[in-house]
């Protein structure tokens, strides 16, 4: 009721709720309310995902049919037919949508749109807590854009925000519109008992360290909650581990009857209408399991699950406590089991119980002024209408005062050009089209099924797209298995057939990097710590064959394709002469320290930012051309980066540390997966090396 009151006196707001229920009382509310009052007056919901919306309408139409109100819900989206536009744009009293859409279908088209840019009232945006990193950079600079078109048509609205726990839900929100946000923090809702486990698969080789499979332990457990008929969700870290434990989840509960062929694999890459079906059977108890990527751990409408098994730290503590909470019911107990893998990162948590119940979740980090994802949506917002000559892009604190020579700039370009006062567009091409929301990449690899009639059976991002449907690569898809025959890059498109293969594949990359520009240096204990502009160049060399369940190597081939540039941000840390002379390392030693820090210092690093193990990427360099020095890179995998390595900077001693404290509490004796890496990678005296050079830094 705050949050109704807060908004019917015209505030911005973010709710803040742990689940869904009220939630949407909290916007829904004050719109129908100021819809009833004035019959012209129009909100715009936004929602992350098209499925999202998808549950969002049946609540709504549900409450407006309860109050018998003339109150028209329309969803607008990729799916919906051109026929049924026209109704929406003109008569939709409450329009629901997704960023992607606004973007490319409703902003440049505002002319089409008048009714609803003159009139609206409310700009409803939910789930914010996944407006983090790239996405939520592209967010708000596509809310930058649609306040110049309300300020165009006169309309000035209000803005409702919804998220579940994060650190800084209000930082956030006030981020990604630009203006100020009152928070409304209702973590309340009443449930049932709730156990979390932290499980630690057992030591299985105690001189190398190595531990029991985390996905052959997560299978164990969920098979027995699954046999109990207990309803199950499985997330695995990666959509190749997803469809391994599938695989042998759906194996192993063949023999019990009221189970076998109700586990479904799930994520990102299906096609919607597969999506859709496995949503509704686990809404109607007819799933009875679930692996999934993190792609089910949003709002996405699943119904309340009794059991949730994590097969590897989901990478952040937010995440972590979003998976764990699709397991939770009002009144029966429910149960959240986290399975440790064997890396640092899982095992840091593991074993640092506190760190995980008692920070804060992680704060969300967004930059809208990221050179290029500003300057894409700065060319956008000049197609839907020209610059005036005093005009900056943005608002409040974040406004771009840069813009007058980034216009110049893209008059320069022949993109723009300058006339009465005005910056207007000239180029031929239609600049939405060309900017996705979702990655760096703009398009995705669609895969075909060749085996008899042609198909397509999913996509995959054009960045991933060669670790995983290069040539002769397995690729899984629910339950069957696919060879890779021809992947056609230049026409994003990949041909495969269907085979029974006992094996799956894992591509292995290069890497070399360069410094571009230093932001920020100093000096350290050791050496020194900076951040600064670099390039990173990448290419996939060769792939190894992985047998199920075994998971020995059965063969290896090469990946011939060319390779891919980044321009990014990355942190850094060097190492100087008199460390080393200390030290007395052979060049070799020195190496395998180094390979030690930055494994250590890659999985230690997340834990410290927003940021999923998969944004960052370490890199050691014996003697790294640009300093001259051994140096430890750590890159954001994002063009321009999100300001995860600034983060980085700034925590730099706390990551010493932490790496520090991860290798001294390791129970292996030369190294292993889950601290430095194993001697194999990082040589036999490569966990004491690693140690040493650590020290140096901040023992
Ligand atoms: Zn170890």
């Amino acid at each position: 009721s705050t949050a109704i009151e807060k908004v019917l006196s015209g505030q911005n707001i973010v709710v803040v709720t742990p689940t869904a229920s009220g939630k949407t009382l909290c916007y829904n509310l004050p719109v129908l309310h100021t819809i009833l009052q004035d019959p012209q007056a129009r909100a715009l919901y936004l929602f992350p995902t098209k499925a999202l919306s998808q549950d969002q309408m049946h609540e709504i139409h549900d409450l407006v049919t309860q109050m018998q109100a003339d109150v028209k819900v329309y969803t607008f989206d990729g799916d919906t037919p051109q026929s049924a536009r026209k109704a929406i744009r003109s008569a939709g009293h409450i329009v629901v949508s997704n960023p992607d859409m606004l973007h490319q279908g409703i902003l440049p088209h505002h002319t089409l749109w008048i009714k609803l840019f003159e009139n609206l009232k409310y700009i409803v945006i939910d789930e914010i807590h996944h407006y983090r990193g790239v996405f939520g950079s592209h967010l708000a600079n596509v809310i930058r854009r649609l306040r110049r078109i309300c300020e165009f048509y006169g309309s000035n609205p209000q803005f409702i925000c919804c998220s579940a726990t994060i650190a800084n839900p209000k930082n956030l929100a006030e981020k990604l519109i630009e203006a100020p946000v009152e928070l409304i923090d209702e973590n309340g809702a009443p449930s049932g008992e709730k156990h979390f486990i932290f499980y630690n698969p057992p030591v299985v080789n105690a001189e190398l360290g190595i531990r029991a499979s985390s996905v052959k332990e997560s299978q164990k457990i969920a098979q027995r909650f699954l046999a109990h008929g207990i309803q199950t969700i499985i997330f695995a870290r990666s959509r190749n581990r997803v469809e391994i434990l599938t695989k042998y989840l759906q194996e192993s509960v063949r023999r019990h009857q009221n189970v076998a062929g109700r586990v479904k694999s799930y994520r990102g890459g299906y096609l919607p209408q597969e999506r859709r079906a496995i949503e509704k059977g686990l809404r109607n108890g007819e799933i009875l399991g679930v692996v999934s990527t993190n792609a089910l751990e949003l709002g996405i409408d699943i119904g309340q699950l009794r059991a949730c098994v994590m097969s590897g730290y989901p990478g952040t503590i937010a995440s972590t406590w979003q998976q764990a909470g699709r397991a939770g019911r009002k009144v029966d107990a429910s149960i959240a089991v986290l399975v440790a893998s064997s890396s640092p990162l899982d095992q840091y948590i593991i074993n640092h119980p506190e760190f995980f119940f008692q920070r804060d979740p992680e704060s969300a980090m967004i930059d809208p002024n990221n050179l290029l994802i500003m300057m894409s949506h700065i060319k956008c917002a000049a197609f839907e209408l020209p610059f005036t000559e005093s005009e900056k892009f943005g608002y409040g604190d974040f406004v771009v005062d840069a813009t007058p020579d980034i216009l110049e700039y893209l008059q320069e370009k022949g993109v723009l050009h300058f006339a009465d006062g005005k910056w207007h567009w000239m180029a031929e091409t239609y600049p939405a089209e060309a900017v996705s929301l979702r990655s760096a990449s703009t398009e995705n690899v669609v895969i075909i099924d060749r085996t008899a009639e042609e198909r397509v059976i999913g996509e995959i991002d054009y960045v991933t797209a060669p670790l995983y449907v290069h040539q002769d690569a397995i690729y899984m898809h629910g339950t069957e298995t696919y060879h890779v025959d021809r992947f056609d890059w230049q026409r994003k498109k990949a041909y495969v057939h269907q085979v029974e293969s006992d094996y799956y594949t894992d591509a292995q990359v290069k890497s070399n990097l360069k410094v571009l520009d230093v932001f920020k240096h100093e000096e350290t204990r050791a050496g020194g710590k900076a951040y600064g502009e670099v390039s990173v160049t990448t290419v996939p060399t060769m792939y190894k064959k992985i047998k199920f369940r075994t998971h020995e190597n059965v063969g290896w081939g090469p990946i011939e394709l060319p390779e891919l540039e980044l321009q990014t941000t990355a942190y850094w840390v060097e190492f100087d002469a008199d460390t080393r002379e200390k030290l007395a390392m052979s060049q070799d030693e020195l190496g395998e320290a180094l390979k030690g820090v930055a494994n250590v210092l890659g999985h230690v690093a997340p834990v410290f930012i927003m940021a999923d193990p998969g944004d960052i990427i370490s890199l050691p360099m014996v003697r790294s051309p640009f300093t001259d020095l051994p140096t430890v890179y750590i890159y954001e995998r994002y063009p321009g980066g999100v300001g995860l390595t600034q983060k980085l900077f700034q925590a730099h001693s706390d990551m010493i540390r932490a790496a520090i404290d991860l290798i001294q509490r390791c129970g292996c004796e030369t190294g292993c997966p889950s601290c430095v890496g194993p001697p194999l990678e990082v040589g036999e005296r490569g966990k004491e090396a690693a140690l040493q050079l650590l020290m140096q830094e901040g023992g």
